[in-house]
């Protein structure tokens, strides 16, 4: 009598293991790139001093820029940032921050971890309402692809950025695509 719980657990999962073990590993990834899917990853540092909690729908604008210091920032050939309202953004932890003329006009401020050096986020002086976070220290390879490529002027030859992608030899605010 007692053994009938147990029944019932071990026939649940024998149902997932009818068509073999390969496809109860099957499902378990699908479920949790599912579950990966409708719960976006938070941003944080190499070290996770400093985190950032952002809402469950991912940014509809997201910029690949290819500007010199982009590449000097991020130490890779591009900087990918996902831009949210900043009102949406929970930022915990004590970064440093690092403010210089942006190649795209106004300021740039730069938000990094003090222990660890990871930028996580910037701000642009003229995007005031707007918070761009570092796609990279979501580490979350399901978060969509960028919609605006800009800085083309001084992309590497061998990136190349696909799909439904606006693209600009400079910043996307003067118009000059090529
Ligand atoms: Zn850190
Ligand atoms: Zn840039």
């Amino acid at each position: 009598m007692n053994l009938e719980p147990h029944k019932v657990r071990s026939d649940r999962f024998d149902r997932y293991r009818s068509d073999g073990p390969s496809s109860l590993r099957g499902k378990l990834c699908l479920l949790r790139s599912n579950w990966r899917i409708f719960r976006m990853a938070d941003a944080r540092c190499s070290c996770g001093a400093v985190t950032l909690s952002l809402p469950k729908e991912p940014s509809k604008i997201i910029v690949a820029c290819h500007c010199i210091d982009c590449q000097r920032r991020t130490g890779a050939p591009f900087g990918v940032g996902a831009y949210y309202p900043a009102d949406v953004v929970t930022i915990s932890g004590t970064s440093k921050e690092f403010t210089h003329a942006a190649a795209s006009g106004g300021k740039i401020h730069n938000y990094f971890c003090p222990q660890c050096g990871s930028t996580v986020y910037w701000k642009l002086s003229n995007l005031p309402a707007l918070i761009a976070v570092a796609v990279g220290a979501m580490a979350e390879p399901k978060y969509p692809a960028p919609v605006i490529s800009v800085f083309e002027q001084s992309k590497h030859d061998w990136v190349q950025i696909d799909g439904a992608v606006e693209h600009f030899r400079q910043s996307s605010p003067k118009k000059n695509s090529n």
